[in-house]
Formats: structure tokens, sequence, C-alpha cells
């Protein structure tokens, strides 16, 4: 029976066949993205088919893991859910050096210091023993 302080659990990735080899990689560490054999261009989430071109050839391809805020806010009050205890936080879109975006957090920095065209880079949490979410911080210089 649930109590007044329980929270439902995090919800956790519903994963395509397709996007298998990204969160395989994610929970050996590395950042996997995209690339279109025909015509050359990145893409993420992962795809099927080239989202420029249309071409089925797309090959995964090892992200540098560096990039920039493009946009982001900070959660302050998400009650009741699985993330009332993580409030607050930063939900932010990340362009990376690659030139696709990511939906990812600003982690490992108090929210107040997350700007816009902030340079971050990736890091990994681990979820459980299937799923590691690709998270990002300051570059520390
Ligand atoms: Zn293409």
């Amino acid at each position: 029976m649930a109590t007044p302080d329980a929270r439902p659990a995090k919800p956790r990735p519903i994963v395509n066949a397709w996007a298998q080899p990204f969160w395989d990689a994610a929970r050996a560490g590395r950042l996997l993205i995209q690339r279109c054999r025909d015509c050359g261009e990145p893409c993420f989430y992962p795809r099927i088919a080239c989202p420029n071109c249309g071409a089925a050839a797309l090959d995964w391809v090892e992200a540098r893991g560096r990039g920039s805020v493009y946009s982001y806010t900070v959660v302050q009050n998400n009650a009741p859910s699985a993330f009332t205890a993580d409030v607050p936080y930063v939900v932010a879109v990340i362009r990376l050096e690659e030139g696709v975006q990511m939906l990812s957090n600003i982690v490992d920095c108090d929210p107040s210091a997350v700007a816009c065209d902030m340079a971050v880079e990736v890091t990994f949490q681990r979820l459980d023993d299937e799923f590691t979410l690709p998270k990002f911080r300051p570059v520390r210089r």
C-alpha cells in the first residue's frame, strides 16, 4: 500500500531495436550518434533512415561528447513524481560539436550556473544494470 511519501519509480527508456547500439554503447561509457553513408549528415535520435536524404544507410559513429547548451530549463517543482527528490534539476537541449542535438540533463553544477552556449561534456549516470544515461556537465578548464 502506498504511503504519502511513496514516489513512483523513474521511467526506464523504451528501446526500439534500431536504437539498441546507442544504449549498449552508453552502458560502456561511449556516446554514439548516426551518420549517413550517402549524404554524410549526422543525426540523432536513433533512426532507420536519414532525415536529410532518406537513405537507409546509417552508420554508428562515436561522438566526441562535447557541445554547448542550446536551451534549458530549471525544474523547481515536479510533485508528485519520480523526480521530486531531484529538484532543482536542469533539463537541456545540448548541441553536440557534430551538429546534432540531444535532450538531457546538466549535472555536477549548481542549476543557477547553467547558461545558453555554456560548454559541456558528456558524463554517464548508471540507472540500473541495463541502462546508463548520457548526461552533460560543464567543461572544466
Ligand atoms: Zn543522408
